[in-house]
């Protein structure tokens, strides 16, 4: 009986994207102004700027849950990219009240220390600083160990 390979059309978007992913990564490693700007969100220690808009909402929501008023600002501001700063184009979560801010960063940084992006991996190859929860050097591409 011969063996009949069987792409589903749902593994091929999956591939797609993994292709597409790979292929941005590829083309920003190559560019030192495009470098730049994700090596300072992967050290940013602020929880104020979110990497996503939807990192952004689950901030928001998260604070919601503890009764303190946020907004969001450049949520919209995402297809600008490249055309403004990258910093002027990334979501923020802004707290309504100056006095919640205290207790709005200690939620956050609670959560993210719980979060497992909390660990940092160094790659052997390149040095750069990995999530924890990364498989692959979003630098170089070398495996993680
Ligand atoms: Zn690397």
């Amino acid at each position: 009986m011969p063996f009949i390979p069987v792409i589903l059309w749902t593994d091929a978007l999956i591939y797609l994207l993994l292709a597409l992913i790979a292929l941005f990564v590829w083309y920003v490693r190559g560019r030192p102004h495009l470098v730049a700007p994700w090596r300072r969100v992967a050290q940013s220690k602020s929880g104020m700027v979110a990497a996503t808009v939807l990192a952004a909402y689950l901030m928001a929501g998260l604070l919601a849950q503890e009764g303190i008023s946020t907004r969001v600002f450049n949520e919209n501001a995402q297809g600008a990219m490249g055309e403004i700063p990258f910093t002027q184009a990334y979501p923020e979560v802004w707290v309504v009240e100056d006095a919640q801010f205290t207790r709005a960063r200690g939620i956050l940084n609670e959560f993210e220390s719980s979060a497992p992006t909390a660990t940092l991996t160094v790659c052997d190859r390149c040095g750069e600083q990995n999530p924890g929860n990364f498989e692959l050097c979003w630098q170089c591409g070398e495996a993680l160990s």
